[in-house]
C-alpha cells in the first residue's frame, strides 16, 4: 500500500505555510483525534490546535517533539501512515472520514 503524503512545504510555525496543505494536515490530525476545531471552524491558516495537534501527535508516537512537518519527513509519514483510509462515493477520492465515511470532505462541503 503507498504512503500517501500531501505535503508540498515544511509545516512549522516559523514557516510560510501552503494553504492546502494546512488544510490537508488539520483534517489529518482531526481525523485521528489531534485537532479540536475551533469554532472558526478548519480555515488554510496555521493556527495554535494543529502546531499543539502535530506536538501531541509526535509524542504519542515516539518523535522528535518539534511541531514541525517535513515533506516525507517522519511526522508526515507516520501521520500518512495512519489516517483512515475511506473512498468516497461521489469522486472516488480516498479521504479520512472526517465529515463521513462515504463523502470526503470536498463532496461534502459542497
Ligand atoms: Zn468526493
Amino acid at each position: 500500500m503507498a504512503t500517501r503524503y500531501w505535503l508540498k512545504k515544511t509545516l512549522g510555525s516559523s514557516y510560510p505555510a501552503d494553504p492546502s496543505d494546512v488544510l490537508n494536515t488539520k483534517r489529518r490530525l482531526q481525523s485521528q483525534g489531534y485537532y479540536d476545531e475551533p469554532e472558526y471552524g478548519i480555515t488554510e491558516y496555521p493556527d495554535t490546535p494543529m502546531f499543539e495537534g502535530i506536538k501531541r501527535f509526535q509524542k504519542d508516537n515516539g518523535l522528535r517533539v518539534d511541531g514541525l512537518m517535513r515533506p516525507r519527513g517522519p511526522t508526515e509519514s507516520q501521520l500518512a501512515a495512519k489516517s483512515p483510509r475511506y473512498t468516497c462515493t461521489i469522486c472516488g477520492a480516498k479521504h479520512g472520514g472526517v465529515y463521513s465515511p462515504r463523502v470526503c470532505a470536498d463532496c461534502y462541503l459542497k
